[in-house]
């Protein structure tokens, strides 16, 4: 019967695995404990926890820019809103496909900003308090960055969704939290939600969520209407700003193209939601598309062109800081992440 104390290699099996080195180990490791004591007086090492600092500075060619985090969701991937209308365990197996967990999706929530000329341009507002404590960072990324509300000039609201414009009004007073800011919107998108009873029957959400997302829209449009411009994707409303019609996720849903010479990315928004899904799977319904057939034919085009240009990319809800390209990958795409880089 062995003693529980007893060593777990003998000096004899050190000496054979080890060498003297291994012998001289394993006496060493007798004479101190597993962890070392801190001396009495030694000071507390500082906790690692705390917010995160919420933004990533990069460059556009010339064009000074910061990815934002606002915050995210990790729903349950079996609760939607991917592969709709799929056989069940399609999106665990396309999870696992791609070395993700299976029981949680991650779905972030970015917003970009980028400086051209004297102009600071944000586009979209984050989430504000519509996604509870989950979302709704935006304000805090952007102090810790150095920049006040007032001092953003332009925002582009690219379509009317809470994730997107929520951070535009204060809930409590109903004041702009962007005072100072023009707001750019498609005037597609505008009509569609401004209309007395807008057509979400695309969207797969029970109907009073559909009601919910269209007063939720005529609200805050109503709200921002002294600062609005409405705009076609054709219009020019700033040099290096390119305006793309991609509609699908919603009738008016903007893209952007940012660049400065050679350098460009292509912010594309809402056009896809998840890193591994809406790229390996660009044919699959999303839930929050309010027509999923137009949806992913304007995905396709989009990475198309991406793949072939090896353009940059930005997401809305790619994992932060946001930023990477695609390429094709059998029926599908992969999405690259770019690597984070200092400087
Ligand atoms: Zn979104």
């Amino acid at each position: 019967m062995h003693s529980s104390a007893a060593p777990l290699i003998t000096r004899r099996q050190a000496l054979r695995c080890f060498g003297i080195a291994g012998t001289a180990l394993l006496a060493a490791s007798h004479l101190r404990s597993a962890t070392p004591a801190p001396a009495s007086n030694a000071p507390a090492a500082p906790s690692l926890s705390g917010p995160q600092a919420g933004y990533y500075r990069f460059k556009i060619g010339d064009i000074e820019a910061l990815a934002l985090q606002d915050g995210g969701l990790t729903p349950p991937p079996d609760q939607g809103p991917f592969g709709v209308g799929e056989n069940p365990g399609a999106v665990a197996a396309a999870l696992d496909a791609a070395l993700l967990p299976t029981d949680r999706l991650h779905l972030a929530f970015n917003v970009l900003l980028v400086r051209i000329g004297n102009q600071l341009v944000l586009i979209d507002s984050g989430a504000g308090a519509n996604y509870g404590p989950a979302a709704g960072f935006l304000p805090a990324s952007l102090a810790n960055a150095g920049v006040k509300p007032e001092q953003i000039s332009a925002i582009i609201l690219t379509h009317a969704h809470g994730d997107h414009f929520g951070g535009l009004v204060n809930a409590q007073t109903g004041a702009l939290n962007f005072p100072n800011a023009q707001i750019f919107m498609s005037k597609r998108e505008h009509a569609f939600w401004t209309q007395t009873a807008p057509d979400l029957s695309g969207m797969a959400v029970p109907p009073d969520a559909a009601k919910g997302f269209a007063a939720g829209a005529q609200a805050v449009l109503t709200a921002i209407k002294p600062r609005l411009q409405l705009v076609a994707a054709s219009d020019k409303i700033l040099d290096g700003i390119e305006l793309l019609d991609t509609p699908g996720h919603t009738p008016g849903h903007l893209a952007v193209v940012i660049g400065s010479g050679r350098d460009q990315l292509l912010h594309f928004v809402d056009a896809a939601h998840h890193h591994a899904l809406s790229f390996a799977h660009p044919e699959w319904r999303f839930a929050y598309d309010t027509d999923p057939a137009l949806a992913t034919e304007t995905r396709k085009k989009l990475f198309d062109r991406a793949a072939a240009d090896r353009l940059r990319l930005f997401g809305a809800h790619m994992p932060f800081p946001a930023l990477g390209r695609v390429r094709k990958a059998g029926s599908g795409y992969d999405y690259l992440a770019e690597p984070f880089l200092l400087g």
